[in-house]
């Protein structure tokens, strides 16, 4: 099987390569088997959406676009168990964030009950649907497997007189939950199980969040969906790859039931990511065990996560484009979409001076109570973000990392005796520090050069360490929150039991942290780079004026490589 390796869009030369499901449509174009195309994507609102969602959306829509046709947003509510209002909401604000116009075409496949009840009767009139009252069980022991063929239900034959009566009944709710089931009469000998007379109606006395109590019996996935498809004049029904085997269903469906111009399905893999959870099932697990903090927690990567943590749809529009269509099942490194959201930010967003974990810095040479201003550009590599003027005194707050009393080799930065430079301001030469009774250092002491203002030297006099800094009296104390990935691929992503293997590492909050006054006016999905620390972003659930709190969504630097062809 063909896999397409991650290239770097250069935007200077057009990849002409196409994938194959744009060979297939461009084939059926050609061919004149439809003249547009209308693509669709199909959720079933009993989740949030996740990044393999967004796959799939960014893939349909994209494909609408190319085109010239038109995408839909159809949700798939046709099993009333597992569908909640909520993720309706969710998912259309998911979907138009990512920016997947659907225009005016949201559809509910609920509101088709009617019409896929017409279809069922037609097919009992055609003799191509029977009632049967065997059990669940006894159908899947009927049904045999890969090396047993199939035994006939004995309803199988009944008149088609009998079959209306009955599937009348079972809408008027004559029968209890799984006393009768509508099956398809197509071949209990197929080698394809789909095929062997599959249950296309049960009874099922539920409300339901659209039709309310109007129902009592539902359709069931592989017949309502290509039906939904038909409905809409979608051409190309586009699904992952488990649904390989259910095809011949899905082409027996829309032509049994007499569509005219029927939609085709094509499968492609599913989107699998390392180190993170994907499935809707697990996500949920996590959620409902208060294990992360709600189907948004930054850690996971439902859509709503990867927003709250400071992602882009441009990032991950990036991340899908270099991920490919690919038709095997295989795992995309993480690391991948942090390279997308790095690159997206990269030139966007401020470098701005936050100390994470904090210690003090004394400029004994500075004069008592003076502040004064420094220009730093906002973004070196972008000049067009200009510049901003951030304030510096006599006592700063640096990374405690960034001063170690007895250094080691290749250590640049404040040690007793060492010059840096602090970043943008001047340079500072390391007298020495404070520790308290347990030996812990709590203020580093330096004196500075006041003709090196703006950062370097008249006589040419170099230094081989640069620091950041934030001035201690009008640093803003700030919430920052840090992740790592929630399950650990290495060790493993399942338990023996099943369950997952969770590192215990995947959130640290650091709450004494210190950043310049400027970000104070942070809002919620504001994004910066701290410099040397990372891109973080102002979090929409937590953060308020009075305690900002800061995700961070990526570090700066990463050992992933993206391999170019
Ligand atoms: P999950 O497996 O996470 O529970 P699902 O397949 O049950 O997801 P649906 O709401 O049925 O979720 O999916 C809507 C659409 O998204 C379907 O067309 C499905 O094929 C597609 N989709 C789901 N997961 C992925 C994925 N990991 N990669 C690409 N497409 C996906
Ligand atoms: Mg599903």
């Amino acid at each position: 099987m063909e896999e397409k390796t991650p290239v770097v869009e250069t935007g200077e030369k057009e990849t002409v390569s196409r994938n194959f499901i744009e060979q297939e449509i461009e084939k059926d174009l050609a061919e004149g088997v439809y003249d547009h195309v209308q693509t669709r994507f199909p959720p079933e609102p009993n989740g949030y959406l996740h990044i393999g969602h967004a796959k799939s959306i960014l893939l349909n829509y994209g494909l609408a676009q190319k085109y010239g046709g038109k995408f839909n947003l159809r949700f798939d509510d046709t099993n009333p168990t597992k569908e909640k209002v909520e993720f309706v909401e969710s998912i259309k604000a998911d979907v138009q964030w990512l920016g997947a116009d659907y225009e005016d075409r949201l559809f509910f496949a609920s509101d088709y009950f009617e019409q896929m009840y017409e279809c069922a009767v037609l097919l009992i009139k055609k003799g191509k649907a029977f009632v049967c009252d065997l059990t669940a069980d006894e159908i899947r022991e009927y049904r045999g497997d890969f090396k047993t063929p199939g035994k006939e239900s004995p309803y199988r034959n009944r008149s088609v007189e009998e079959n209306l009566r009955l599937f009348e009944e079972m809408r008027e709710g004559k029968y209890k939950d799984g006393e009768k089931v509508l099956r398809a009469k197509i071949d209990m000998a197929s080698p394809n199980i789909n095929m062997r007379d599959p249950v296309i109606y049960r009874v099922a006395h539920m409300s339901h969040h659209n039709t309310g109590d109007k129902w009592c019996i539902y359709p069931m996935y592989d017949f309502a969906h290509p039906i939904e498809d038909a409905i809409e004049h979608i051409t190309h029904s586009i699904c992952t790859l488990e649904f390989e085997d259910h095809r011949p269903l899905y082409d027996w469906v829309v032509r049994e039931c007499e569509f005219e111009n029927p939609p085709r399905q094509i499968e492609f893999a599913k989107l699998y990511l390392t180190n993170v959870v994907t499935g809707k099932r697990y996500i949920k697990k996590l959620v409902e065990d208060g294990i992360v903090d709600g189907w948004d927690d930054p850690r996971l990567v439902s859509i709503a996560a990867l927003r709250r943590r400071g992602y882009t749809p441009e990032s991950i529009r990036m991340f899908v484009d270099l991920v490919g269509v690919a038709k095997a099942n295989s795992s995309v490194d993480y690391a991948l979409l942090e390279y997308c959201i790095r690159e997206d930010l990269k030139l966007k967003k401020a470098r701005m001076m936050a100390v994470l974990d904090p210690v003090k810095l004394v400029i004994d040479n500075y004069p008592e109570d003076q502040m004064e201003e420094v220009e730093v550009p906002n973004n070196l590599e972008n000049p067009e973000l200009g510049t901003r003027k951030v304030p510096f005194g006599k006592e700063l707050y640096i990374e405690r990392e960034d001063f170690m009393e007895v250094p080691p080799k290749k250590y640049f930065r404040l040690f007793p005796g060492n010059e840096v430079r602090l970043m943008g301001a001047y340079f500072a030469t390391c007298t020495g520090c404070e520790k308290d009774e347990n030996g812990n250092v709590t203020v580093v002491h330096c004196t500075y050069d006041p003709a090196t203002r703006g950062g370097s030297s008249a006589d040419g006099r170099k230094v081989k360490g640069t620091i950041h800094w934030v001035a201690a009296k009008t640093a803003v104390k700030v919430e920052c929150r840090l992740y790592e990935n929630i399950v650990d691929e290495e060790k493993g992503k399942l338990n023996e039991d099943g369950s997952l293997n969770l590192n215990p590492n995947s959130l640290t909050v650091l709450t004494d942290c210190y950043v310049e006054p400027e970000l104070a006016k942070a809002q919620a999905y504001d994004s910066y780079q701290f410099m040397r620390n990372g891109y973080f972003c102002a979090d929409c659930k937590d953060s308020r004026p009075d305690h900002l709190v800061f995700n961070r969504i990526v570090s700066l630097k990463s050992s992933f490589k993206l391999k170019k062809d």
